[in-house]
């Protein structure tokens, strides 16, 4: 994690802006390691004892950071001073739109999920309002849950599956859903009594929970393809997503793997999503509709049959694993990341695709042999996109913590 200290300043408003900047110095220095006593941040962040208590007692007050033991590793004669962590009292609330299922989950600032829930239901039969009627239900549950426990919400975010316009909270177009142009934010803003509502895509949102708590916490370049029914990708260059021009980059899913294959939902022809996504692997190996929703979850029935040796089972994950080793060489040779992290309906099914994509980055990459990308496996399952929807919100804590209030206030009165 990195960030400058602000300089001096003298005009009020240039001492509130140097006061906000120091706030997040501090939250993020006790954020980014081990608990440690004030005096400790002092000599870390170079700023004065004074200015560090005063700080931390703020801190405090916003419910972001609490005491806890004795700081033994101080470093100071005499007693050591309290350590500082993060508190656990304040947290976000991410929701999840997939294909087939809907997600809810409250995480807090220390990396706890509070609450989580999953429901199956194919959302590709139903107009977006009787969805957006359930997810909202979903987000009334995690803030009762809240209200129950006396936490303070910083805010809601929506993971979606499409193409997202993040400024104006807006699905502009979900193939997979057949869904275009809503209004999602503002939708779910409106059953929520008000409340500010953020969206973003759901594999920017995956690569931002792998970053946050997740397998690539630490690194600052990589590749998360996050694969359910369609095939997304959310990329970090230099610690921070990367989103193009528009916010639609990284749909990797959409690159041409099958010149001449089949027909993908974005009207394009041989995409990876249609070889990659678990349908495309379902069908390819012969899977039913009528065994699909007996079986419901679509991965865990891959799985079952390729650990009883299907053999089209396993054959439609060899092409599916060539298909993504091809994909994401391409990936890293523009990249040139650290790792590529395998997530959503990838991370189950890994046993059957992590030599592939390993021995295609080894041959294709062309600077394999001096950088060594890694492959990574998520561990979070279809939890991924959602914990990234509150990881937004609690990034964004981290980062400009004074919001904190004025967020949990328009929280608490949009649901009340
Ligand atoms: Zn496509």
């Amino acid at each position: 994690m990195s960030f400058e200290r602000a300089g001096n300043a003298h005009s009020s408003s240039d001492q509130t802006t140097v006061r906000r900047a120091n706030l997040g110095v501090v939250l993020q220095q006790i954020a980014g390691g081990e608990p440690r006593s004030r005096a400790r941040v002092a000599s870390d962040t170079g700023l004065t004892r004074g200015t560090v208590s005063s700080l931390v007692g703020e801190l405090i007050e916003l419910d972001l950071l609490r005491e806890t033991g004795e700081d033994q590793r101080s470093g100071r004669a005499g007693r050591p001073g309290l350590a500082l962590e993060l508190s656990d009292r304040v947290v976000a609330v991410g929701l999840e739109v997939n294909v087939d299922y809907l997600a809810v989950c409250v995480e807090d600032l220390a990396g706890n999920v509070r609450y989580q829930k999953h429901v199956h239901t194919d959302n590709r039969r139903s107009a977006p309002g009787p969805v957006l009627n359930r997810l909202a239900r979903l987000a009334r549950g995690a803030e009762e849950l809240i209200a129950a426990e006396s936490l303070v919400s910083a805010g809601i975010a929506v993971a979606l599956p499409g193409l997202v316009a993040a400024e104006s909270g807006t699905l502009l177009r979900a193939p997979n859903l057949g869904w275009s142009d809503i209004a999602v934010a503002d939708e779910i803003s409106s059953r929520l009594g008000g409340v500010p509502v953020r969206v973003d895509n759901e594999a920017n949102l995956a690569a931002l929970a792998e970053h946050w708590q997740g397998v690539a916490r630490g690194l600052d370049n990589f590749i998360c393809v996050f694969a359910e029914v369609g095939v997304g990708a959310g990329i970090f260059i230099g610690g921070d997503l990367f989103r193009g021009s528009h916010g639609f980059g990284a749909e990797l899913g959409h690159i041409t793997v099958a010149p001449g294959g089949l027909p993908c939902q974005c009207g394009a022809v041989g995409c990876l999503e249609t070889i990659v996504g678990q349908e495309a692997i379902a069908r390819r190996a012969g899977i039913c509709e009528d065994d699909k929703r007996r079986a419901r979850n679509v991965t865990r029935e891959l799985v079952r049959r390729a650990e009883q040796g299907d053999a089209a089972v396993i054959a439609s994950l060899a092409e599916a694993s060539r298909a993504l080793g091809i994909g994401l060489a391409s990936a890293v040779n523009l990249f040139d990341v650290d790792a590529v992290v395998l997530g959503g309906c990838l991370g189950p099914l890994a046993p059957w695709l992590v030599a592939d994509v390993r021995e295609a980055l080894g041959v294709r990459v062309l600077s394999a042999g001096w950088s060594g990308c890694e492959v990574l496996v998520s561990e979070f399952g279809e939890g991924a996109a959602v914990r990234g929807a509150a990881a937004l919100t609690l990034r964004s804590v981290l980062a400009e913590p004074w919001l904190v209030a004025e967020r949990s206030v328009a929280v608490r009165e949009g649901v009340s």
